[in-house]
């Protein structure tokens, strides 16, 4: 999978000095680097621009990798809600929003993402473009969230769907990370509201379009 991934990111993905600056920032914070991979930044971003969407929910912000991958799909037109558990990871990401020139664009809303996630429900807000990727433990719960949350054919895009190549891997050593991706690969490959597909793309990118 890593070789693969480095092949993808070195013939496809440039030199890119604003999200070099992010992970720069992100170990200068002392932060580990789990952003999502080059290729998976871009396609997010291609994803974005093609389904014209403009109102797009993140929930894991950490550096704003991902933020700024969306942001640019979206151009001067659309609008990043991010939810992010740590209030100087969102601090960070907004920073770094800021230096892409998003920072009229974007809302960070700190805490649990679940009390967010009601928050918006409560608001009766809606958006046409999903990234989840926070703790993976709430993917379930997010989803179903997201679901109540999006417009009609809006999009879910879903990272870490392959738990590094275990969910495939018959020899894996069981692993609680590993069976909750199964269990969450299932249910979203089974879902009623949901139409899916899983990409091989970095640690593995479900886009499922809502119904
Ligand atoms: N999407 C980011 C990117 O690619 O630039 C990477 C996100 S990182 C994989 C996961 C993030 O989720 C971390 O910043 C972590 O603090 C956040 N997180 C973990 N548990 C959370 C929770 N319960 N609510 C909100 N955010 C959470």
């Amino acid at each position: 999978m890593k070789q693969i991934n480095t092949y993808i990111d070195s013939l496809f993905t440039k030199q890119d000095d604003l999200l070099k600056e992010v992970l720069e920032s992100i170990k200068e914070n002392g932060m580990r680097n789990i952003s999502v991979s080059p290729s998976t930044g871009k396609l997010l971003t291609m994803l974005v621009s093609i389904s014209g969407a403009k109102k797009v929910l993140e929930i894991g912000a950490l550096g704003g990798y991902s933020g700024i991958c969306l942001a640019r799909g979206f151009g001067s037109e659309g609008t990043l809600t991010s939810l992010e558990l740590e209030e100087n990871y969102a601090k960070l990401a907004n920073t770094n929003l800021s230096k892409g020139g998003f920072s009229d664009q974007v809302t960070y809303l700190t805490g649990p993402a679940i009390q967010s996630l009601e928050k918006l429900v409560a608001e009766e807000k809606r958006f046409d473009f999903f990234f989840i990727d926070a703790d993976k433990g709430n993917y379930e719960n997010y989803l179903e969230y997201c679901i109540q949350l999006a417009e009609s054919g809006a999009l879910i895009a879903i990272d870490n769907v392959l738990a590094g190549g275990t969910v495939a891997d018959p020899d894996a050593q069981p692993k609680r990370h590993t069976e909750f991706m199964k269990q969450f690969n299932q249910t979203v490959a089974n879902h009623p509201q949901l139409e899916s597909v899983l990409v091989p793309i970095g640690d593995g990118l479900t886009l499922s379009r809502v119904k």
